[in-house]
């Protein structure tokens, strides 16, 4: 399905990004394995590919710092010669209710789940344009549609990837470039494991299908939007939250 396509899958090193970058390598893409600080971790992904048969290379690469993501994308253009997918996965929370957070866990959410997926996307999308060939997805949030307490900072940065998801879907559809994003309801990742337990039992009271979601109900979608498949698929947010937001 995704034979002769180069992916980047920004934060790949664990959770959602790690099984997403193993699903596009499984239909056949060549995946960039981006991370920040988790070399040893992004390393086991790429060989997990290679071993499976498929083509992968980790990249270390801060998403929130500009230099840093040319550096990756020009790195990866020149070896590989072309990036058709992208998927702006890399993501952090610094949770605090409003009264008690501090500006400085504000503006770290917002540089790397916002600003890192517009240094991204803003990086590498002449190549696609050139190419007239492209797929970006955006990892937003059950948040950023719905709002959560606690979550001013993080819910900010994923209602802001919709505005851009849907911006830039506008830019550049006549290019062959589709734009979307997918949000994810309540996903068991590292992320998640650390709520405390009756925050988890009621997230889990509030879904209808009544259970957390898994890394790969999120990876299969995220392959789907960036497969030929969804070509007419354009500036749309798509939720896998079992339900959580309808
Ligand atoms: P996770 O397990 O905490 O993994 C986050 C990934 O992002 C790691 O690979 C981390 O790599 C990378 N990362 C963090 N800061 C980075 C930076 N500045 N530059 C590059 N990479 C960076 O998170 P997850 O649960 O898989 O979530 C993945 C995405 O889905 C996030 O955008 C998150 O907001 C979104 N999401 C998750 C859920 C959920 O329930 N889990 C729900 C909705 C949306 P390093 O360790 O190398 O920094």
């Amino acid at each position: 399905m995704l034979e002769n396509k180069v992916a980047i899958v920004t934060g790949a090193s664990r959770g959602i990004g790690k099984e997403t970058a193993l699903t596009l390598a499984s239909y056949g893409a060549t995946v960039i394995i981006n991370y920040n600080g988790s070399k040893e971790k992004a390393e086991a992904v790429v060989e997990e590919i290679l071993e499976a048969g498929g083509c992968a290379k980790a990249i270390q690469a801060n998403v929130a710092d500009s230099d840093s993501v040319k550096t990756m994308i020009d790195d990866v253009k020149k070896e590989f010669g072309r990036i058709d997918i992208l998927v702006n996965n890399a993501g952090i929370t610094k949770d605090n209710l409003l009264m008690g957070m501090k500006e400085e866990d504000f503006d770290a959410v917002i540089d790397t789940n916002l600003k890192g997926a517009f240094l991204c996307m803003k990086h590498v999308i002449r190549i696609m344009m050139k190419q007239r060939y492209g797929r970006i997805i955006n990892m937003s949030s059950v948040t950023g549609v719905m709002g959560n307490a606690g979550q001013v900072n993080y819910a900010a940065s994923k209602a802001g990837l919709l505005g851009m998801t849907k911006s830039l879907a506008r830019e550049v559809g006549s290019r062959g470039i589709t734009v979307n994003a997918v949000a994810p309801g309540f996903i068991d990742t590292e992320m998640t494991q650390v709520l405390p337990e009756n925050v988890k039992e009621e997230m889990i009271a509030s879904i209808p299908l009544k259970r957390a979601g898994q890394t790969k109900d999120i990876a299969e979608t995220v392959a789907f939007l960036a497969s030929d498949k969804a070509a007419y698929i354009t500036g749309q947010t798509i939720s896998v939250d079992g339900g959580m937001h309808m």
